[in-house]
């Protein structure tokens, strides 16, 4: 039996274990993956106050060692759901763990392309990260989707490895931040194709060209050896959805204070309803929803 079980040990999970534990208060935290969640695919943080050009690696591993040290406990699990009542149970596909509060901070997954022929050339062309795969492209042909930033700084990351990157977007405005964008015209291997959506994947085994539609319907092939997909990410709700509720998007609606419809249950991070979907952002909801979660235990105890 533990105070609080905390779903998702990224940055928002793994701030609420440090804020929880520091309440005195037992924390398990439960995690499908590995701990860090997104932020370990990022080469260099340069938006996080103090520590600028950390990777998201070592980011990651500093504060779980911060949440281990203070006393959390960690379990590589998958949640699958959670049983309300005043002691709450977290079914996951190994076991069950009881507390008296929950915070879900699952973050979220990546939005595919829709192409046909995608999933079975993921590890064959196909990569939704740049830092992981871009090593086995040096001297190739990628290509980049999206326009936020994380396609912004996959073009970026992989100038750096590749021969050629193409950017592929639909519009011709990015979301992402201009300096990123002012850096990316600067790179002589950087053809930007715009207006443009990838429409078919061509492979033998591995991938070896798409073809692009633009919005006046011209088709071009291009040859590429990889294709980096960068088009957002999804909500990691779904499995919580009778407890919160939901916007049409996915997101866990929840002000500021991370707390939900159901008492004792709490979200924080990039699942949550939020206009701000960066590092400090989730730490901070990490912070508040354990703060929520310790004065509820305290309002129950
Ligand atoms: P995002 O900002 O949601 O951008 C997704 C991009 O993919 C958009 O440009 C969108 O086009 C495009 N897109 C969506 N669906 C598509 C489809 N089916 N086909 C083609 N294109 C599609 O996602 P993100 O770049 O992963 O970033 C997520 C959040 O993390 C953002 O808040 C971002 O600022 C943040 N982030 C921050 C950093 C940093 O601070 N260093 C790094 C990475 C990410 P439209 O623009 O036309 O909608």
């Amino acid at each position: 039996m533990y105070d609080v079980i905390i779903i998702g040990a990224g940055p928002a999970g793994l701030t609420a274990a440090i804020y929880a534990r520091r309440a005195s208060k037992s924390v398990l935290l439960i995690e499908a993956k590995s701990y860090g969640g997104q932020i370990i695919n990022t080469p260099h943080i340069d938006n996080y106050p103090a520590e600028p050009g950390i990777s998201g690696f070592d980011f990651a591993t500093k504060v779980f060692e911060q949440a281990k040290a203070l006393g959390a406990e960690t379990v590589f699990e998958k949640a699958v759901r959670i049983e309300d009542g005043k002691i709450k149970k977290v079914v996951t596909n190994a076991a069950v763990h009881e507390c008296r509060a929950v915070i879900i901070a699952t973050g979220s997954e990546n939005r595919k392309l829709g192409v046909e022929g995608e999933d079975a050339l993921v590890g064959r062309g196909i990569s939704y990260c740049a830092t992981c795969d871009g090593a086995f492209f040096r001297g190739r042909t990628v290509a980049v989707v999206g326009g936020g930033n994380t396609a912004l700084e996959d073009a970026l990351y992989l100038s750096e490895l590749a021969e050629t990157v193409y950017l592929i977007h639909r519009r011709d405005g990015f979301r992402g931040d201009d300096a990123t964008v002012k850096l990316l015209y600067s790179r002589e291997n950087v053809k930007l194709v715009l207006n443009s959506r990838v429409t078919k994947l061509n492979a033998e085994k591995r991938l070896k060209s798409i073809e692009v539609t633009d919005n006046d319907g011209k088709v071009t092939e291009l040859e590429v050896n990889g294709l980096f997909v960068a088009v957002g990410r999804i909500p990691e709700n779904q499995n919580f959805a009778s407890l919160i509720e939901l916007d049409s998007a996915g997101y866990a609606k929840a002000g500021e204070d991370c707390k939900t419809k159901t008492p004792g249950v709490f979200v924080a991070g990039d699942n949550r309803t939020k206009e701000v979907r960066q590092l400090v952002t989730a730490a901070s909801d990490g912070a508040a929803a354990a703060t929520e979660a310790v004065k509820y235990l305290n309002s129950i105890a």
